[in-house]
């Protein structure tokens, strides 16, 4: 009952002259029935992006998005209403590389899922546990609390109108990927969670993996139970390769 989800996240990465001919490649690819696709570009191209998409079954979203949907004066700022209104259909909220490189907080995060549901965005919540909280056996207690600073404010139909991303850091970037085993531990962990305060809703929300996801990796991954699609860094700047993980979904 639950559609997958392949996204991909280009990161700071690209040109005009790199993205349209990424946006050629993708315009090139065949893509699967049943499976919902996305792909967040830099601010700079979501305009271009959306544009050249147009009757593809790609959706464009936001890296990122202000805290608040109402203009304002916050300089360097992108509101997650002006997404909506470029045409993006997603946004992405708590990367990692947000969380630990920009000081956002599970507080900002929550403000930054409220503000892009309020503006019809579906956000993608990133959550995951370092090397060293893995290491230390806390991943449960950390990808809980990040849960559960959105599910104070919204329960849990709240969160399954927006999208779960799980995305261990050690995983992004790195080449190590999780094994299908441990994505899924994890996976099951955050639905049982979920279903504790919510059955029925648990079942609907949509939980993708991140993390070095290739078109070689990509089919045990998404064979999983729990695993609803991924969000793929580095190897969705590859048209081929991205076309490739849709179709594992
Ligand atoms: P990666 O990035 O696929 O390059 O590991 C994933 C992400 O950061 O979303």
């Amino acid at each position: 009952m639950r559609r997958p989800l392949v996204a991909g996240n280009w990161k700071m990465h690209g040109s005009r002259q790199s993205v349209d001919a990424l946006l050629q490649g993708l315009a090139a690819q065949e893509w699967p029935e049943g499976v919902e696709l996305m792909i967040a570009p830099p601010a700079l191209y979501v305009d271009r992006c959306c544009e050249q998409l147009q009757g593809t079954p790609i959706q464009v979203g936001g890296q990122v998005c202000a805290a608040q949907a109402e203009p304002g004066a916050l300089t360097g700022e992108i509101s997650p209403a002006q997404l909506r209104d470029a045409g993006c259909a997603y946004v992405l909220v708590g990367h990692s590389e947000r969380r630990s490189l920009f000081g956002e907080t599970d507080e900002v995060v929550c403000r930054k899922f409220a503000a892009a549901l309020a503006s019809g965005l579906c956000p993608v919540l990133c959550v995951g546990e370092t090397q060293a909280e893995r290491d230390a056996g806390q991943t449960a207690e950390v990808v809980g609390r990040q849960l559960q600073a959105v599910l104070d404010v919204f329960g849990v139909g709240g969160l399954a109108e927006g999208v779960v991303a799980y995305e261990p850091v050690w995983a992004i970037g790195t080449g190590l990927t999780a094994t299908p085993e441990q994505a899924q531990d994890v996976h099951a962990m955050i639905r049982a969670r979920l279903a504790i305060l919510d059955d029925e809703q648990a079942r609907k929300v949509q939980i993708v993996y991140g993390g070095s996801v290739k078109g070689e990796n990509a089919e045990a991954l998404f064979a999983m139970p729990d695993i609803d699609g991924g969000l793929i860094g580095g190897a969705s700047l590859n048209a081929e390769e991205f076309g490739a993980i849709a179709r594992a979904a």
